[in-house]
């Protein structure tokens, strides 16, 4: 199908990007286009412009600000599965970026395009919830950070306002040997998640698990962190049983979607069989 007709504007600078979505009738940002053309041409969403954000430099790669680790908006999935200082500090997001979609997908779509997107069955927001990131934005008011535990507010919403463009993905880069892991169950028609879940372990001087950030995609109608299972580890030997009962709450409190692709009931026990892959093997690379 063909999308409605739109007007077309290129943005060079974030600033340029701004005053269009100022000035514009019905603006829409693109990056990759991955998930906003196929709606468009669905014609689910009809924007009045289209402001192509997708060639502003400052916005795209991976570097290092003191302590933290910063992934600009327009990072694409080839370039976070191919970055060295992803694969040192945040490896579970080249793992995730290697199981999104398809090579072209991963050729033209951005980190920054399915963290707005917010789509509950897109890869990344597990990874993010587990590595404590937080999600900076800006508008002509200034610049906020956004904790991504505050960023996934509901289906396909994020806290991003009309006005803002989300710029970088920051990560803290903690001073302690982490493992971590993202295990999924790809639909095998879209590649999405069925159930995405990232873990992240520290361990304690007596081999004892320090600390466990564990978050599921795809299970319910929003990313979140499985905090029960979280709790039930922190503090214990990182045995197959002890590993095995907390990943058995990773959907405690959580309604698990029951649609087309999968019962609910299904989707629970593969997010538990998934956290449990997710510990093991989290603890193994620790
Ligand atoms: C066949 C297919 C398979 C896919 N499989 C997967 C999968 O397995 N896992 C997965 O996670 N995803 C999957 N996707 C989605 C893909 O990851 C997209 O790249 C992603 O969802 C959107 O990124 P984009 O850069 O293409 O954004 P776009 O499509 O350009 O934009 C998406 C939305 O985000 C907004 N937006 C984009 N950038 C910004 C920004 N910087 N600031 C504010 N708003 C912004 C846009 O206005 C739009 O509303 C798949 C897509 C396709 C077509």
């Amino acid at each position: 199908m063909h999308p409605y007709p739109f007007a077309y504007r290129r943005a060079s600078t974030v600033n340029e990007a701004l005053a269009f979505l100022a000035s514009e009738e019905e603006p829409k940002l693109l990056a990759g286009g991955q998930s906003l053309l196929p709606v468009m041409k669905l014609r689910l969403a009809q924007p009045g412009t289209l402001i192509d954000i997708s060639e502003i430099a400052d916005l795209r790669g991976v570097r290092l600000d003191g302590d933290t680790l910063v992934i600009g908006a327009l990072t694409t999935h080839h370039d976070l599965e191919t970055d060295p200082l992803i694969a040192k500090h945040a490896p579970l997001l080249a793992e995730a970026a290697r199981v999104v979609g398809d090579q072209q997908v991963r050729n033209r779509g951005t980190i920054g395009g399915v963290l707005a997107h917010a789509d509950p069955a897109a890869d990344y927001p597990a990874g993010v919830l587990a590595l404590e990131a937080t999600v900076a934005a800006t508008s002509p008011d200034g610049e906020r950070e956004i904790p991504v535990t505050e960023f996934f507010q509901g289906f396909m919403t994020s806290a991003l306002a009309e006005n803002e463009l989300l710029t970088s993905i920051r990560i803290p880069i903690l001073d302690v040997t982490r493992g971590m892991s993202y295990q999924k169950l790809a639909n095998p028609a879209s590649g999405y998640a069925i159930v995405g879940v990232g873990a992240v372990v520290t361990l304690a001087a007596n081999g004892s698990v320090g600390s466990l950030k564990l978050s599921l995609t795809g299970v319910g109608d929003v990313a979140y962190r499985a905090t029960a299972a979280e709790e039930a580890l922190a503090g214990q030997q990182p045995t197959a049983e002890a590993v095995k009962e907390a990943a058995s709450h990773a959907v405690e409190g959580v309604e698990p979607l029951d649609d087309l692709h999968a019962p609910a009931a299904y989707r629970a026990k593969v997010a538990c069989n998934l956290a449990r892959r997710a510990i093991m093997t989290a603890l193994e690379r620790a």
